[in-house]
């Protein structure tokens, strides 16, 4: 029978669910047990695939095609487990589905309520998720206890407690214990609020995961066990990491949190095994060389937005034994010089994806340089059709080229809609999405990074390379490093000449893992320690130069809890 863990957050909402919940499945996974993850979002939206990343960070693809919420990229880096469309289920998504079967006549007469219809969709949900081959389901509820919008969340939960048996479902509180700097002291009662908040629903957290600042007193963990009613053993700390997130696994392993867990559930399984994961810690802990690389992008200022895009680049650094230094750049202030300076002293240029024309030109100008100053280059979706542009009309004299996503008049459309979009009106999971394969050319940085000959790779797009531009590409230098079996699809493309310039239709960011670093971001950052050491083919970046960046403030990728 699979078991279910149920993780609720308490006192304040970025609190870090998702990579405590990420973290559990690989400890649990560490044991040999096989587990499934699961966000409950509440909010209406369907799909977060229509927000923007403003609002809500960026979208994460699943290799089925579902666009879902960031905190699932968390589930797919930390374990094996499988990330399907069910795996995120909205308010949105359970409305849409009850009102339809009421269209239908399924409830034959009933009034339809929000108990038992809503919440018995929900419970079917974290329920479709038991099989014979799935040990344990961590289920996120996604907000704080205490808001409205997650009450039918957690009378859910709180009915397949019940049903389930104490043997089968297990309640983590997550909550945040703040340390108030003024006095010096640690606070305990935003989480007995919390906690209190909900026993009133009917839930009784068994286990207690307290975030703090700094390092809570054995006194006070008596104090949160007592008023919080959680035996002292079940209560648990996690300070904020200063390396990196992967290390959040090892520092509940230490305090036994998955000891617990199993205790708990009776669950008899193997001790766990962290070797591989420890090895790899070390690996971030004691890098031997250290790159500045820059992410030119629209929505570098939100922390989240290109999430998976920094950890594939940490896990880049992480396969070189490399520090990467990420620089984030507004792409709209690429028109400044002094910001154009700063773009060609970096070991390394990345265009991430996007939408609308704003910033494109200044995605456009940063891949200039990159070409035409020899530097690393990865573009990534919008990144490589923007490099398509630029290339249309610098190399190949095709002026005002450009996508009929940012000018639909342009007389060289050298990206436009897919033919299977023309017809689509609707926005709400309607792009090309999900995973595809893609046949390698022979004789390509992209064979080479992947040393295979067919990969597959998740996609989100309406536009693509115009076939009508691939001679005119090819004969100036461009290469045609992958497209679809079929040759029809254009979906990574190179440049002849060039140390490293890879730019893909996909996002491979998506793949990426610590462990197993993407191959086209490992090579990337492959190539920019290459550049660090010796140059661009001789003469690399002027040292002046490259002491601005380091002096430059940097954020390192996948270093804090919200890097
Ligand atoms: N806006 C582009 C398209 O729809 C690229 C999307 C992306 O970068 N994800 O094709």
């Amino acid at each position: 029978m699979t078991k279910h863990i149920f993780v609720t957050g308490g006192v304040v909402s970025s609190l870090g669910k998702g990579l405590t919940c990420a973290s559990i499945g690989r400890l649990l996974e560490s044991r040999g047990l096989r587990i499934r993850l699961q966000k409950m979002d509440p909010y209406i939206n369907v799909d977060p695939g229509t927000m923007s990343p403003y609002q809500h960070g960026e979208v994460y693809v699943t290799e089925d095609g579902a666009e879902t919420d960031l905190d699932l990229g968390h589930y797919e880096r930390f374990t094996s487990s499988a990330i399907t469309r069910e795996c995120n289920v909205t308010t949105g998504r359970v409305y849409d589905t009850v009102i339809k079967k009421e269209r239908r006549g399924d409830y034959l007469g009933k009034t339809v309520q929000v108990i038992p219809h809503i919440t018995d969709e929900i419970k079917r949900a974290i329920l479709s998720l038991d099989s014979p081959l799935v040990d344990v389901v961590i289920t996120e509820i996604g907000g704080t206890v205490g808001d409205i919008e997650s009450l039918p969340f957690l009378e859910a939960i709180r009915q397949l407690g019940f049903e389930l048996g104490s043997a089968n479902a297990l309640f983590i509180h997550l909550t945040l214990v703040p340390f108030l700097r003024a006095s010096g002291e640690i606070k305990t009662k935003p989480t007995q609020h919390s906690v209190g908040r909900l026993r009133e629903i009917g839930i009784i957290p068994q286990i207690l995961i307290c975030r703090t600042e700094v390092a809570i007193e054995p006194d006070t963990m008596e104090k949160l066990a007592l008023f919080s009613n959680v035996r002292r053993e079940y209560v648990f700390q996690e300070p904020d990491v200063e390396t990196s997130i992967y290390e959040v696994p090892l520092m509940l392993a230490e305090q036994g949190v998955d000891g617990a867990i199993v205790d708990l559930l009776k669950i008899s399984c193997r001790a766990s095994d962290l070797s591989a994961w420890k090895i790899m810690i070390e690996a971030i802990r004691n890098p031997t060389d250290q790159v500045d690389v820059t992410v030119v992008g629209k929505y570098v200022n939100h922390q989240d937005a290109y999430k998976s895009v920094y950890e594939a680049i940490a896990h880049g650094g992480i396969a070189n034994r490399a520090r990467v230094r990420v620089h984030r750049i507004e792409a709209q202030e690429v028109e400044s010089e002094a910001v154009q300076k700063r773009i060609a002293s970096m070991d390394g240029i990345l265009v991430p994806g996007g939408f609308g024309a704003r910033g494109m030109e200044g995605k456009i100008q940063a891949i200039r340089i990159a070409r035409e100053q020899r530097i690393p280059f990865l573009g990534l979706c919008v990144g490589m059709q923007c490099f398509a542009i630029e290339f249309a009309r610098d190399v190949c004299g095709l002026e005002r080229a450009n996508s009929t996503e940012f000018d639909p008049d342009t007389p060289h459309p050298v990206i436009s809609i897919m033919p299977q979009q023309e017809s689509i009106f609707e926005k709400g999971g309607t792009m090309r999405l999900g995973s595809y394969p893609c046949a390698l050319a022979e004789g390509t940085l992209s064979h080479k990074a992947y040393e295979a000959d067919l990969v597959y790779e998740r996609h989100r797009h309406r536009y693509e390379f115009d076939n009508r531009f691939r001679e005119a590409f090819v004969r100036q230098g461009g290469v045609i490093a992958g497209a679809s079996p079929d040759g029809k699809l254009v979906e990574i493309v190179e440049l002849s000449g060039h140390p490293w310039f890879v730019a893909v239709q996909f996002h491979p960011e998506f793949k990426s893992k610590p462990d197993r670093a993407h191959p086209l971001f490992a090579g990337f950052i492959g190539a920019a320690i290459k550049r660090r050491r010796h140059g661009a083919a001789g003469g690399g970046r002027s040292a002046p130069a490259a002491e601005a960046a380091d002096r430059e403030s940097a954020d390192r990728a996948g270093a804090g809890r919200n890097a």
